[in-house]
């Protein structure tokens, strides 16, 4: 029987878990399966609590449904009917502007426009603005192979101006990443507007081509899903099936399939076998050791990295070079009557030129149905993040401080919340910093070099869900081989 190691178990590695479990029973191949987990619960940065009615994200509250990994692994657990679809109704967020919140203007996608009225009527851009914007039509490319990497920032300055990153790229995509424009690199991260470039020559003739052929497809089919997705009782039901479906083979009665989950076991290194056919020595900080044919780190690539400093001091170096940035996330519950903005959307992002302690802030109980009592609503605010990690030095009662008097300026929040809770997440976000997919393909180079070891994880290549889901599986897939 293959003994197989998991350590960490976030989304990453109970999806490597679960295909594992699956592999296993599609191959007949027999296979004792170990998950070891640092702390007292499963799913990592996922966690949904209830709190007086209320559904709290304390970390992801959703995942997209483009990516079609996380969406497939539902479908075979057969969760499907529990997913929920973001309010259409309210489909459309903001972005603040001299202190007020201003729409989004439609057809906007992150760092350029595809329609061109609401974009000539948003006041979110001055008039030398948008000018410099639409030159973006008839500048030319940067190069002709456009292979390099480039920061984002270097990116929107060059094509669309300083305007539309200090307005618009960076509190869009540098919210989504929390992370710095200048260092963001553009091919780890949005890389369909590179390819944009390169095959359009300019954004806005991308965009508006690519509009227009989505409008005549939609036309034909129809999207199935939302953009955003969740379920009825938040992001945790899918960890809370996962965890099931692997403890389902606990059973000793089969000598097919073995599963262990091992809740509070950290791993403080891994040594490595000395010829190929013996085992890795997984070392926990207690001092117990375990002995596994294959193992897969699904920790962040910091964590991972001095579990294999004396086995695999090249690698391990690679892995320390990925940087991460720390935020919060607040959640506040409130009388809707407490609040005078009309919550027509479903939240805002805060540009850093506005000088606000808040990066975003979800309208929760708009975006999503089930998550706030009748004639309430739930906030969440998200604080910190590359550009402001000084945020994180505070106390609880001074952030929430801070977040409130955002909230009453922005939203016209008149009354104190019902309840708070601060979420903190040191180094959980990683950064995606110009030339990381060659970092990365380096990592894999090294990795391919020790036989049983996998990797897998939001470091990479995608910090979403689907992203981990992808990364847990195809570790699994290769460590079965
Ligand atoms: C605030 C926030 C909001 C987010 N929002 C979204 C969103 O809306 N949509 C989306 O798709 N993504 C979102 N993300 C990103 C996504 O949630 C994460 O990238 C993903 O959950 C990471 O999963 P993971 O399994 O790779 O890592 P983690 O969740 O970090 O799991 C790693 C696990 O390893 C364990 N561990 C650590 N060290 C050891 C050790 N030495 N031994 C054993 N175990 C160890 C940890 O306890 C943990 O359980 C968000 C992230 C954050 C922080």
């Amino acid at each position: 029987m293959k003994r197989i190691a998991i350590i960490g178990g976030g989304i990453s590695g109970l999806a490597a878990a679960h295909r594992l479990i699956e592999l296993s029973k599609i191959n007949q191949q027999p296979i004792h399966l170990t998950l070891l987990e640092a702390s007292g619960q499963l799913g990592g940065t996922i966690q949904t609590d209830e709190r007086d009615g209320f559904l709290i994200e304390r970390g992801p509250d959703s995942f997209i449904s483009e990516k079609p990994e996380a969406l497939a692994l539902i479908n075979r657990l057969g969760i499907e009917s529990r997913l929920i679809q973001t309010n259409e109704q309210y489909r459309r967020s903001f972005i603040v502007n001299k202190g007020h919140l201003i729409p989004v203007p439609e057809g906007f996608q992150l760092l350029a426009p595809s329609r061109f009225w609401p974009f000539i009527t948003t006041n979110i851009f001055s008039l030398s603005g948008k000018l410099r914007m639409a030159a973006d039509l008839i500048l030319p490319r940067k190069d002709a192979n456009g292979r390099d990497d480039e920061s984002l920032a270097s990116f929107v300055r060059r094509r669309l101006g300083r305007e539309a990153l200090e307005r618009m790229a960076q509190p869009m995509v540098g919210g989504i990443y929390t992370a710095d424009p200048e260092v963001l690199s553009l091919r780890a991260t949005l890389p369909r507007f590179l390819e944009m470039e390169r095959v359009h020559r300019s954004l806005i003739l991308g965009m508006w081509r690519q509009s227009r052929s989505t409008r005549n497809q939609t036309g034909v089919s129809g999207a199935r899903y939302s953009l955003f997705l969740s379920f009825d009782k938040g992001t945790q039901v899918l960890v809370d099936e996962l965890q099931r479906r692997i403890a389902d083979f606990r059973s000793p009665l089969s000598d097919r399939l073995r599963t262990e989950v091992r809740m509070n076991t950290k791993v403080r290194r891994l040594e490595q076998p000395s010829s190929e056919s013996s085992p890795w020595t997984i070392v926990t900080v207690n001092g117990e050791t375990i002995e596994a044919d294959a193992v897969c780190l699904a920790l962040p690539s910091y964590v991972a990295s001095p579990l294999l400093q004396h086995t695999a001091p090249k690698l391990s170096s690679q892995l320390s070079q990925i940087n991460f940035a720390s935020t919060a996330t607040i959640n506040l519950a409130f009388r809707r009557l407490d609040i005078n903005h009309k919550l027509d959307g479903f939240g805002f992002v805060v540009p850093l030129i506005e000088k606000r302690s808040l990066i975003a802030c979800t309208f929760s109980s708009v975006k999503f149905p089930g998550r706030a009592p009748q004639d309430h609503v739930l906030l969440r605010a998200f604080v910190g993040g590359a550009l402001q990690s000084e945020m994180l030095e505070l106390d609880d009662n001074e952030i929430v401080n801070r977040v409130e008097s955002d909230l009453r300026r922005l939203l016209g929040v008149t009354g104190k919340p019902l309840f708070v809770e601060v979420s903190r997440w040191t180094n959980a976000m990683p950064q995606y910093e110009v030339g990381h997919l060659e970092r990365v393909s380096n990592i894999d180079l090294l990795v391919s070099q020790l036989p049983g070891l996998a990797l897998a994880g939001n470091s990479y290549r995608g910090a979403g869900i689907p992203d981990c889901v992808k990364s847990g599986e195809r570790a699994a897939k290769c460590l079965m081989e």
